[in-house]
This record gives C-alpha cells, sequence and structure tokens, in this order.
C-alpha cells in the first residue's frame, strides 16, 4: 500500500489544493466566504469553479454532481457531465461559477413532509464552501445545502449549519463577557464513532429479511453469542482486516481522518473512529463512511449491515456523538483549564450543557428515534430511552459542593468560590467511565451515546448546538446587565446547578432502580419513535427552533411527519418480508419435514419398530406449524385492516402497538421451529453461519 502521507486527501479539493491553483485574491475572498460566512462573488465563484473542474479533469473526472443529504438520512446525487458543445460538432469540457454554488434539484420523489407540492416540485441546492469538494468514483462532488424556492430547509446539512450559527453568536457573546475579545468564532466538534455488521455476501443474498430490510427478522440465538465477551477487542479476522485496510485507503483518498478500527461487543460486529471534525464536515464525513463502508465490503464479497438491530440475542449498533464546543482561537470550551479564568468559563459552559440536557430532554430522545433504533434503547445493550448525564464522582461532588457553598474536600481541600480558584484537578477518562450512560462527559467532551448507526449524525447535532446555544443565550442575557460579573456568575452557576442536577446520574442506567429513580426525579421516559417524534412540535420546542432561526414550525412538522411516515413504512416492509418467507420459505420446508418424521414413523412401524418419541416429535412440529399458521393469518388480517388516509402519527401508533406484537409471536414460533428442524431443510442460513463464518 501507498503511504498514508502520499494518498491522504488526494480526491479532496482541500486548502492546499486552493492555495496552489487558485489566483492569490481568489483564494483570500474564497476564504472570508468561508472563515466568516460572507457571500462569494459571482466572479470569484468563476474562477474558483474552473480551477476546480481542471483539477478534476486531471483526476479522471467527467462529471460533477451537487452531493446533498435529503431528509431520508441518506446522500443524493445526480451526474452532469462537464460537457458543452461548440460549433462544428465537437464539444468542450465547462463548469461555471454558476453551476458550483447553485443548482436545480428537480426532486420531486424525496420526502418534504408537506413542505412542497408536486406541482413547484423544484428544489435548490446551494454549495457549502466550509466543506471541501472531493471527487468520488469519477464525479467530482460538491457538497451542498438542499432548499425550496421559498427557502424552506429540505436537507440534514441546513438546520446543521444554521444551528452551528447560532451556538457560535451565543459562545462568543459569553466569551467576550469573560473578556475574550480575540475570539471571533465558536465551533462545534465532533467525532462519531461508528458500529457495524459485516456479513458473508454468498448468506446475505439467500436470505430476503437482510436484503428488505437491512436486518434478521427470524433467527434462533445460536449456543454461543457474546457471553464470553471473546470478540470485543479481539483479533482481528484476515478477512476482515483487508476489508479494513481497503477502507481506511478509500477514507484517506477522501480526507477522512480515519483513526481507530477494532471488533465491537457481538461476533461479527466491529467499529471504526474518526478524529473529530468542525460538526459540518464531521458529518459529511459520516456519510461517506457509511457509503465507503458498503461499497469496499462488497469488493471483499461482504455485506456491511448498518441497521440498529440486524440481530436478536446480540448487541446491536449504535453511532457515538463525541461533541465539545472550541473557539477560532484553539481553545476547547469543555477543557477544565488551569486558571481561575478558565476554571469559572468550564463550569459556565458546563452548566449551559446541563440546563440544556434537562429542559430539552424530549428533543435528544427525538432526534435519535428510528424504528431500528428503538430496538437498541431500552434493550440493557445501549443507552435507556431515558435522558440523563454522567459526569462522573468527581465532577458531581464539586458540583455539589459549589450548590451547597461548601468547600470541596476532594484530595486537596478547595474553597469553591468561582473565578477565584482553580478547580480541583478530577481524573480524566479513568475506569469509572459508564458505558450505560447515554450522555457522557468523557474528560473534555460530551458522548451522547444513543444515536442509531444507520442515522445522520445531522439531527442529534442539531439539536445539541440549538439547545446549547439557548441556555448560552439566557445566561448572556442575564450576565450582560450584572453589575458585579463575578458575583453574577457565581448565583447563576449555583442556581443552575440547583434547578438541573436532577439530570445528572452516575449509575447503571440498565438498572430497574434507575427507571423508578428517574420517574421520581420526573425526567421523562419516551420508550419509542412513536412517543418521541411529536414531541418536535411542542410549543416551547418550536419557540426555540425559531428563536434561534434553526427551524420554522413547518420545518419541525416535515421533520416529525417524515420521521413517524418512515417508521411505519419500516415496519410494513418487515412485516411483509416476514409473510413472504414464512409462507414461501419457512411453511413449506417444516410440512416437508414434518412429511418426512412422519413417513419416518410409519416405515420402522412397518419394520416392526415403534419410535417411542415419534409421536411427541411429531406433535412438537404439527402444533408449532399450526402456531405459525396462525400467527401469518393474524398479521395479514392486521396489515389489511391499516387505518387508511390517517395521520403519520396514527399509522405509526397502529404499526406500533397492533401490528409489532403479531410480528414478534411470528417469530418466535418460526425461531422454535428452526431449533426442532433437520438444518438440511431449513430455507435460508441461520445465526452461527451469519456470525461465526468470516475468518
Ligand atoms: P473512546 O470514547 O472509545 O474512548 P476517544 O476518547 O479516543 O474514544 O474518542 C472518541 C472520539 O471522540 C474520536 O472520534 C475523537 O476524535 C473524538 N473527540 C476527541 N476529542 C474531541 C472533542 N474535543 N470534540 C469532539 N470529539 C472529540
Ligand atoms: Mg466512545
Amino acid at each position: 500500500m501507498a503511504s498514508l502521507e502520499s494518498i491522504f486527501g488526494i480526491n479532496v479539493f482541500n486548502d492546499a489544493v486552493m492555495r496552489q491553483r487558485l489566483p492569490r485574491e481568489t483564494y483570500r475572498a474564497l476564504h472570508k466566504t468561508i472563515d466568516d460566512g460572507r457571500r462569494l462573488d459571482p466572479e470569484v465563484a468563476s474562477v474558483v469553479a474552473n480551477a476546480m473542474k481542471d483539477w478534476a479533469l486531471e483526476r479522471g473526472a467527467t462529471h460533477y454532481t451537487h452531493w446533498f443529504q435529503p431528509l431520508n438520512s441518506v446522500t443524493a446525487e445526480k451526474h452532469d457531465a462537464f460537457i458543452s458543445p461548440m460549433p462544428g460538432g465537437a464539444v468542450i469540457q465547462e463548469f461555471s461559477g454558476k453551476e458550483l454554488v447553485r443548482g436545480e434539484a428537480d426532486a420531486s420523489s424525496l420526502p418534504n413532509g408537506g413542505l412542497r407540492s408536486t406541482f413547484e416540485a423544484r428544489g435548490y441546492t446551494a454549495w457549502d464552501p466550509t466543506s471541501y469538494a472531493f471527487i468520488k468514483d469519477h464525479i467530482l462532488c460538491i457538497p451542498t445545502a438542499y432548499c425550496s424556492y421559498s427557502g424552506d430547509a429540505l436537507d440534514k446539512k441546513t438546520p446543521l449549519l444554521r444551528s452551528m450559527e447560532a451556538l457560535n453568536r451565543q459562545a462568543v457573546r459569553i466569551l467576550h463577557l469573560f473578556g475574550r475579545l480575540d475570539v471571533t468564532r465558536v465551533i462545534p466538534s465532533v467525532g462519531p464513532e461508528q458500529e457495524y455488521f459485516l456479513v458473508d455476501k454468498d448468506l446475505f443474498d439467500q436470505r430476503s429479511d437482510l436484503i428488505f430490510a437491512g436486518r434478521t427478522l427470524f433467527g434462533s440465538k445460536p449456543p454461543k453469542g457474546q457471553e464470553l465477551g471473546d470478540h470485543f477487542f479481539g483479533t482481528i479476522q484476515t478477512r476482515v482486516q483487508a476489508f479494513m485496510a481497503d477502507l481506511n485507503e478509500e477514507l484517506w483518498k477522501l480526507g477522512v481522518l480515519a483513526k481507530t478500527e477494532h471488533n465491537e461487543t457481538a461476533p461479527a460486529q466491529h467499529e471504526m473512529a474518526p478524529i473529530y471534525a468542525i460538526a459540518n464536515v464531521a458529518c459529511d464525513h459520516n456519510q461517506l463512511t457509511m457509503e465507503m463502508m458498503k461499497k469496499v465490503a462488497l469488493r471483499h464479497n461482504l455485506v456491511c449491515l448498518l441497521n440498529e438491530k440486524p440481530f436478536e440475542g446480540v448487541n446491536g449498533s449504535g453511532k457515538h456523538n463525541n461533541w465539545s464546543m472550541s473557539t477560532n482561537t484553539g481553545y476547547n470550551l469543555l477543557e477544565p483549564g488551569d486558571s481561575p479564568h478558565e476554571s469559572a468559563q468550564f463550569l459556565l459552559f458546563l452548566t449551559s450543557v446541563i440546563k440544556a440536557v434537562d429542559e430539552y430532554q424530549d428533543l435528544l430522545r427525538a432526534s435519535v428515534a428510528s424504528a431500528g433504533n428503538d430496538h437498541r434503547l431500552g434493550g440493557c445493550e445501549a443507552p435507556p430511552a431515558i435522558i440523563s448525564i454522567f459526569l462522573g464522582d468527581e465532577l458531581t461532588e464539586i458540583l455539589e459542593a459549589l450548590e451547597a457553598g461548601a468547600s470541596y474536600s476532594g484530595r486537596e481541600k478547595t474553597d469553591m468560590t468561582i473565578g477565584v480558584h482553580v478547580l480541583p484537578k478530577f481524573p480524566r477518562d479513568t475506569t469509572d467511565r459508564n458505558r450505560t450512560s447515554p450522555f457522557a462527559f468523557t474528560g473534555n467532551k460530551f458522548e451522547f451515546r444513543s444515536l442509531g448507526s444507520s442515522a445522520s449524525v445531522s439531527d442529534a447535532n442539531v439539536v445539541l448546538n440549538t439547545i446549547v446555544a439557548e441556555s448560552l443565550r439566557q445566561f448572556a442575557d442575564e450576565l450582560e446587565k450584572a453589575d458585579d460579573f463575578r458575583t453574577a456568575l457565581h448565583g447563576l452557576i449555583v442556581r443552575n446547578i440547583h434547578e438541573h442536577k436532577r439530570i445528572i446520574f452516575n449509575g447503571n442506567n440498565y438498572s430497574e432502580e434507575w427507571v423508578r429513580e428517574a420517574e421520581k426525579r420526573g425526567l421523562l421516559s419516551l420508550p419509542s419513535t412513536v412517543e418521541a417524534l411529536p414531541c418536535y412540535t411542542a410549543e416551547k420546542n418550536v419557540r426555540l427552533f425559531e428563536e434561534h432561526k434553526v427551524l420554522s414550525a413547518s420545518e419541525l412538522r416535515s421533520r416529525r411527519d417524515i420521521g413517524l411516515d418512515s417508521y411505519a413504512k419500516m415496519i410494513n416492509i418487515e412485516a411483509e418480508t416476514m409473510l413472504m418467507m414464512s409462507r414461501r420459505q419457512i411453511l413449506p420446508s417444516v410440512l416437508d419435514y414434518a412429511a418426512s418424521v412422519s413417513g419416518t414413523c410409519l416405515s420402522l412401524k412397518e419394520a416392526g419398530r415403534e419410535l417411542k418419541c415419534g409421536p411427541s416429535l411429531l406433535s412438537e412440529l404439527c402444533g408449532e406449524i399450526d402456531k405459525l399458521n396462525d400467527c401469518i393469518e393474524t398479521l395479514s388480517d392486521v396489515l389489511n385492516h391499516k387505518p387508511s388516509d390517517e395521520s403519520p402519527e396514527a399509522a405509526a401508533a397502529y404499526m406500533r402497538t397492533k401490528v409489532l406484537p403479531v410480528m414478534a409471536a411470528l417469530r418466535a414460533s418460526a425461531d422454535h421451529l428452526e431449533r426442532i428442524t433437520d438444518r438440511n431443510c431449513w430455507p435460508f442460513p441461520t445465526y452461527d453461519e451469519l456470525l461465526f463464518s468470516i475468518q
């Protein structure tokens, strides 16, 4: 393999390439747009477009595309060749400034949640110059935001950029109060750890559930699962290692800072984590990572499963969203710091997150809601559906001492007047890191662990940026008016700790006691997508998003409805797939097997040997076959009686309360049959093969 340095970013039109290829004036003007969000001059855009095209052609590109992220959580692209006709039948390759900065996307089939009717289907895409253009499969991809002509955001990038702006506005106000006048920008940084499964493609191809739903809908747990803990951080299988090496190379070429790779908890489960980046770039890169994982897997005759719950009985896959805020001067605002000044500032930003998470638990829960993720959250393998914060014992004690006006009696006794003393050192990254918490402070960042593996990280970060912006807005309003900054700051922090400490929980989030305790504390428990998504349009949340100009009421409604609609559709696909597999594969196979058992019994009887276990074997088989058939009938019936013309909310609720329980019963019956049927008669590969066959 070529060295990392020689391939890193070779397919990216990054800063080094721009500096080299753009006239100095153009480069400077473009940087003003990138750094300060200034509008791009059309003439500058033309020069950039031309340089970008020349660079792309040299690298073998033939087409360009405005690459965007519609509301279905994947990415969209429509390729246009650089081709342009010349008199006399010749062609030249062209790319104008206009084509770079703005595109038309007649994408009426993409979900819009009522934001656009089909007769005005056109939307437009606009270049996000803060995320570099790149080449993928001979296509020059230009990261863009996607809006309707009336300006409604039809994608996941627009609100993310708006939320970053909201956070920036409020955080800079706070920093100026602390006298940090050199700070002109605050940006959220994100490092998403991505979990995934790999299965053999030959086995995958034999299972309709994997093909249509991306997860198994049948399958009895094999004798061995993840209980020995021998897969986590285990030696990586040769075939998987080859996949990972190939994946890293592709990602590095695209400028993705792929860093950590390891085997995860469940057999056949793995993880990749990049080095963190500015939130919108991290989001683009995570989308590219998921796409490359799927593509590269196929080259190795593997299929990468990104579904949140591909297999029952072993862990599912999530995405840990590491999040922090830093200044343009390179300072991480969630770093405790070494001086009294820095400690006070850290405590203020920490408190802003505590307040935000407590006041908007519902939004955080809604931001990770999907049909797939419902199987993980609360399943004692991932954080529960109840949102709380882990701070670790020492930091919690410090906050408690502050609140009580007492001195902190940790290792060294410290007077806790804010702004006067340095925070006592507390260990970062110690063994007390609590893996069960949905939202954990890990030394200099928060780790939001509830995201599903297939989700765009945009939703969660839009919420995080906006709710913290709101805390900071309130803090800045109060502190800007104060006569004595230090006294006001102390009072504000102490009051907010007092008001929001109920959200802090350092214990075991999987325990029954926590569910009861959380209820006593008045924390929200939203068990499924059906309860979570409507929170987007709660009055307080609409007010929040509108005030910070991140999402309007109709944009919020569209997101809620698209989420509920996809939930209902996904479960419908799963249910239909189960019906197909059970009617056309499982039932015929078990009937054949029952007939062969009965034939064996009869012929043995004819030969004068009565098989003692014959009747019980047959009756267990026949009894379960009848049950299976009953479940098939019931499932078919509930699907036929789906309410028509109902709201997305009613459709989703119907799938959850009426359809999911019948699917579970059908699965239980089929899985029982799998356990008592000759494996040569079973119509598709089983869990033991799927989970343990890759060497
Ligand atoms: P783990 O949580 O598995 O111990 P690490 O602590 O190494 O892993 O970090 C996990 C992720 O957090 C990585 O993607 C890393 O780049 C990211 N990260 C580290 N610091 C920050 C930060 N200040 N802001 C956002 N993400 C960060
Ligand atoms: Mg982590």
